[in-house]
């Protein structure tokens, strides 16, 4: 019941960024905020090669319960202020539907990851929040179980979501996950929700960053998602895939030379 794609807009009015069709969004920042300074070296990093939103995870869903699980709500007020002195709307991931509200104070977008994709009680918070969602593929999980997903969100009153492929579980392990490229074309002939690409999580590698992105404008995503850090050998969580200043410009050079599509 709805033959136009749709566009999300993310911000605070007059600093709207828009994903969806007549554009393709740069979003960028670390994996985790680990300090002040950190975050806001990776914001300028992001600022400076063309990314228009800051990512940055507060609440980290580690695989491993002694790994670095985010630094919380100082990690919100970290994010918040980061945003004041760059410019850049924040999108960060919630992962417990008792911290939504206050997420939702401190951020422009609330994202549900991988692992929380059926989480159909957070699902329901989120659709209550007021705030654009960005709702990650669960890595198991089939493109129809992600529309049911977001039918969780819509239901209860939002409709700005944005899906994003963060890539899905195969047998092949040269890669952490397996980057569904044809998720992008297949969920928009089923849907009018805007789909980016996350190919930092998706391979797990920097190196396959920009090859990805590639991928992601040419199928017709409507933006990408990326980790940077400032120095990806120290990083708490996902270094090995974080993207630094000149790789950023790289892959900014590449999605601006890439025609648009029609
Ligand atoms: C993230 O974007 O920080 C993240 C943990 O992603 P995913 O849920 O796709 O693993």
């Amino acid at each position: 019941h709805h033959p136009q794609r749709s566009t999300v807009w993310v911000g605070p009015q007059g600093h709207q960024v828009p994903i969806g069709p007549d554009t393709f969004t740069f979003i960028a920042g670390p994996c985790a905020v680990e300090s002040p300074e950190q975050t806001v070296d990776a914001a300028r990093m992001a600022a400076s090669a063309g990314a228009t939103l800051l990512r940055g995870g507060a609440y980290k869903p580690r695989t491993s319960p002694y790994a670095f699980q985010g630094l919380g709500i100082e990690g919100l007020r970290i994010l918040a202020s980061v945003r004041e002195t760059t410019g850049l709307p924040v999108v960060t991931e919630v992962v417990d539907a008792r911290d939504v509200e206050t997420v939702a104070e401190h951020a422009d977008m609330l994202q549900i990851g991988t692992r929380n994709m059926a989480n159909f009680g957070l699902l329901q918070e989120v659709g209550r929040a007021g705030k654009p969602v960005l709702l990650k593929r669960g890595m198991s999980s089939t493109v129809e179980e992600w529309l049911m997903a977001a039918e969780y969100i819509a239901q209860r009153g939002n409709l700005d979501i944005v899906l994003c492929e963060r890539g899905i579980r195969t047998f092949e392990p040269s890669t952490r996950n397996t980057l569904d490229i044809s998720a992008v074309p297949v969920v928009q002939a089923l849907s009018h929700l805007p789909i980016i690409i996350d190919p930092s999580h998706a391979a797990g590698r920097k190196d396959l960053v920009v090859p990805l992105t590639r991928a992601a404008v040419a199928v017709g995503a409507d933006g990408v998602i990326v980790d940077v850090h400032p120095s990806p050998e120290s990083a708490l969580c996902d270094g090995p895939q974080a993207l630094l200043g000149g790789d950023l410009r790289d892959l900014a050079q590449v999605v601006r030379q890439l025609p648009p599509v029609v």
